[in-house]
Formats: C-alpha cells, sequence, structure tokens
C-alpha cells in the first residue's frame, strides 16, 4: 500500500481547524507505532472528510451519516484494526445522529473524532445542528452533543478538545486511541474545529472554552456529577474542553455472540463451516 498510495495535501481553506485534528491524529498514531496497513480511517461526508485522504491509511468515504455503522462492521470483521471514524456536526449530529446513539449504547473499539464547526461548510455555511441560535437565521437552541453522550449508560469515553489547543489536542487524542486499544470500546472526541470561511469562532470560543482537566474537583469518573457539571456550564455559556468522562467496560468486540466465526475478516477462507454457513444464510434471505 505505502508504494501504490501518496497521501494528498489537504484542500482545506488557510486556518480550518481541520488541520489541527490531521495534525493531532498523525502524531497520536505515530507514537502509538500503529503501522499504516493497521489503519482504518472511516470518513463522513463535508470538508472533514476529505481527512482520511491525507494520511497513509486504509481509507473509506461511507455515505452520508453513516461513518458509525461502516466503522463498527470494519472493527468487528476484523478487530486487529485500528479503526477510526471521522467526520463533522452536520454528518455524524444531524443525519448520523441515530447511528451516534446506537454507536454509544453498542460500545464497539472505534475512536469516532467529530470535528464541530458549527456550519455545513462544504456546502458553503447553511445552519446545522451545533450553530448557535441567530447564525444564518436560526431560531433553534444548539445540541450538546457531550450531555447526550452520557446520557447514553453505554458510553464509556467522551472527551473535548479544541483545534486552538494542539498539546491538549493531541493528549486527548492519544487517551481516545489507548482506550479502544486497551478494549474498552468507543472514544468519542468531538473538536471544536473552526470554519474560517463560513463560521470563524476563533475569537468567540478563545474566551468560552473551559479546560476541565485543570479542574481539581472534577471527577471523570462520575457520570451523574460529570452531567450536572456540564449543565452548569452550559447554562454559563462555557465550553468545557478535556476528558469530560471515562469507564471500565468490555468492547462490543470482545462480546461476540458468534464465537463460531468472530473476527471473519481473519478467518480461514477455505474452511468448508464458512460454505455451510453462507449458503444456509442465502437459502433463509432467498425465502
Ligand atoms: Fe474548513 Fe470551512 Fe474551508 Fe470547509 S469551508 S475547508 S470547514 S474553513
Amino acid at each position: 500500500m505505502t508504494k501504490t498510495y501518496t497521501p494528498s495535501r489537504p484542500i482545506w481553506c488557510a486556518g480550518c481547524g481541520d488541520f489541527g485534528v490531521l495534525e493531532a491524529l498523525v502524531t497520536a498514531l505515530e507514537e502509538l507505532e500503529v503501522p499504516p496497513h493497521n489503519r482504518m480511517i472511516i470518513a463522513g461526508i463535508g470538508c472533514s472528510g476529505s481527512l482520511q485522504n491525507n494520511l497513509p491509511c486504509f481509507g473509506y468515504h461511507a455515505p452520508h451519516g453513516r461513518v458509525l455503522p461502516t466503522a463498527t462492521g470494519a472493527k468487528l470483521a476484523n478487530p486487529k484494526l485500528t479503526v477510526v471514524g471521522v467526520g463533522g456536526d452536520g454528518d455524524g449530529y444531524a443525519i448520523g445522529a441515530g447511528h451516534l446513539v446506537h454507536a454509544l449504547k453498542r460500545n464497539p473499539g472505534v475512536t469516532y473524532i467529530v470535528m464541530n464547526n458549527g456550519t455545513y461548510g462544504l456546502t458553503k455555511g447553511q445552519a446545522s445542528p451545533t450553530s448557535s441560535t441567530g447564525y444564518e437565521n436560526n431560531i433553534e437552541e444548539d445540541l450538546e452533543p457531550i450531555m447526550l453522550g452520557l446520557s447514553i449508560p453505554g458510553s464509556t469515553f467522551l472527551a473535548r478538545g479544541y483545534s486552538g489547543q494542539p498539546e491538549q489536542l493531541l493528549r486527548l487524542t492519544l487517551a481516545a486511541l489507548r482506550h479502544t486499544a486497551a478494549g474498552r470500546g468507543m472514544s468519542y472526541l468531538e473538536v471544536l474545529s473552526p470554519c474560517v470561511t463560513y463560521n470563524d469562532t476563533y475569537r468567540e470560543w478563545r474566551t468560552s472554552v473551559y479546560d476541565i482537566d485543570s479542574d481539581a474537583g472534577y471527577d471523570p469518573n462520575n457520570r451523574a456529577a460529570a452531567f450536572s457539571r456540564m449543565a452548569e456550564l452550559r447554562e454559563q455559556k462555557r465550553l468545557p474542553l478535556g476528558l469530560i468522562f471515562q469507564e471500565k467496560r468490555s468492547a462490543l468486540e470482545t462480546l461476540a455472540l458468534n464465537h463460531d466465526f468472530a473476527e471473519p475478516a481473519l478467518q480461514d477462507i477455505t474452511d468448508p463451516r464458512l460454505f455451510t454457513a453462507y449458503r444456509e444464510a442465502k437459502q433463509s434471505f432467498m425465502k
């Protein structure tokens, strides 16, 4: 693969927050020594979805909103892969919102990075689920994805970084990848990633972010306390950054139901039981 596929240069606008996410992800994968042939990046539709073209990896551009079911399938097929889903707030929180809820509930061993810029940048700046009230005549309240994640009992890793704070973003990216590598399931990392062309929030976010990692009284292992603190900070119009919540549970792939055919991509394809299972599945489908 490394001989036939050379990563392309990003095509994002100068100053786009997505550059920071790419830098953090590349650095983290190298620091953890994940070789290119073990990286599977599943990307969503939107400006952020071109990220998978810019680093050495196996990549797949999923249909709109379908990053998480595709990533879950890839991980179940081959649990040895480091599977990372990347996308934007439009892809993940609008058309993909149902999949986000169920992926958090299932807890597959995938890292999901959402580049949240509060707009649909690729289609020239319409209001997205995380746009502020008033942006492009938006009359709705913005969604709070981290609180959504906290409300789902199966979630095991929730964090938020900011492209404007690269050191913390790298730390959180490493923590997210380590969480899934340890067999604890899905790590969900939202990154505040400004769209300088249609919704330049650098100035606003510089003053509204709040570093929860530096808050000595905050306990990221207590779901109820985390939810209450998030609600409090939202009232104060602050945006918490850092490791918001983490819990030790087993990943979906470690609880595979069909042990005969676990890890299908790693099976010996000459095993006659596979032919029998395929014929049975085909027959039941044709009925
Ligand atoms: Fe980034 Fe916005 Fe440009 Fe898209 S339109 S590349 S999100 S700055």
